[in-house]
């Protein structure tokens, strides 16, 4: 049976490992890195007309009470010897792409909420050698790194089992902060956070529930459930269920067609490495068939595996360049199998599958090449 490969879905939530990347003070470190002339000063970028908005302000500038959203001229009354900027955002898009290319260098599950905010996606992309929790870890502050290294700009990162975790997670010790919630620990860690930092309440319900006297996300956890349905009517529950640190959301990497890959499963356990390394040479034929037709190349290439005990395990590599000829893709495949094999032990084989992602048009490779 051949068909797309579907994205992995965990059933054991204390096994999830997502993270939450948030750039600090985007657009006003980036007006730092390319002015050296502001590093260490109040930075505000926004609309400099009579009804300008604050985008940004750098956290020198954050100290006198300056924040997004606010009226130019009120930022201009709190922080007179400022250095105000109009964006260009032709310029923080370019290190958002540089940005996302990292991300995918991490995961091919990445879902963008803004120019510099995404979920990744972990589950079954850690190199599963160590415990799950110290390689979460570990990628939360290798991904700072890299970012750190490849573009001079700092990020927070949250590291949870889940969505929700992970968001509250980055905004936790901002900037450069990394925060770790782990399963066992997330009372601790919500508890007490201020109620309105729960998604969905916003200011029609916080008032309400603060008039209650419930300002802590705790102290709604340990309400009674009339009251709550008094207070949120329906969706009582659902906010209880998130005070409990339960999300079950997917990441959702932005588009289906993001990526192409085949799959075979058995009708029996496979324990040999031969018949499984044919399998996948015929996937690579097939997906390499259909990234050329559509004149694309991936920079990702993914395998997945599902073992005897249906545990399923995604191992993936990001190349430099894309590729789409079936000798580069199954080379990849192949290597990514012997280093499963490797490490695994080689338990006997249910289902396997190989695809490509990061997709990029085959021609935007030869300008690049070009330039
Ligand atoms: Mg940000």
């Amino acid at each position: 049976m051949v068909k797309d490969i579907e994205p992995f879905e965990p059933d054991q939530d204390s096994l999830r490992a997502v993270m939450h990347v948030d750039m600090d003070a985007f657009y006003a470190s980036i007006e730092q890195l390319d002015n050296p002339r502001l590093k260490g000063r109040p930075v505000i970028v926004g609309g400099l007309g009579p009804r300008g908005v604050v985008s940004t302000a750098s956290y020198e500038a954050r100290r006198f009470g300056v924040h997004s959203a606010m009226p130019m001229a009120r930022a201009r009354a709190l922080c007179r010897h400022a250095s105000f900027v109009r964006p260009r955002m032709a310029r923080y898009k370019e290190i958002s792409q540089e940005i996302f290319e990292l991300f995918h260098r991490f995961t091919p599950q990445v879902e963008g909420l803004s120019m510099d905010e995404a979920f990744l996606e972990m589950t079954g992309y850690l190199p599963g050698k160590h415990s799950r929790d110290s390689e979460l870890r570990e990628a939360g502050r290798g991904l700072q790194q890299a970012i750190y290294a490849n573009t001079g700009l700092t990020a927070s990162v949250g590291m949870a089992h889940n969505k929700l975790l992970a968001k509250l997670g980055s905004d936790y010790r901002k900037p450069r902060g990394r925060t770790f919630v782990a399963y066992d620990k997330q009372h601790l860690f919500l508890d007490p956070l201020p109620v309105g930092r729960l998604w969905g309440i916003g200011r029609q319900t916080l008032p309400r529930l603060q008039q209650a006297g419930i300002l802590t996300i705790g102290q709604l956890r340990k309400s009674k459930p009339e009251l709550l349905q008094r207070l949120l009517g329906q969706r009582w529950r659902h906010y209880q269920r998130l005070s409990e640190g339960i999300d079950n959301r997917q990441v959702k990497a932005e588009r289906a067609d993001k990526s192409i890959s085949r799959e075979t499963t058995f009708s029996r356990d496979i324990n040999e490495q031969e018949p499984l390394l044919e399998t996948l040479h015929v996937h690579a034929a097939e997906v390499a068939r259909r990234a050329v037709t559509k004149s694309l190349l991936g920079r990702t290439v993914t395998i997945k595996l599902r073992d005897h005990n249906f545990v399923t395990i995604s191992r993936s590599r990001t190349l430099p360049h894309g590729i789409n000829s079936i000798d580069d893709i199954y080379a990849q495949a192949k290597q990514l199998f012997q280093d499963w094999c490797d490490s695994s032990g080689f338990p006997a084989i249910r289902l396997i599958g190989v695809g490509i992602s990061n997709l990029q048009a085959a021609d935007e490779q030869v300008i690049e090449d070009l330039l």
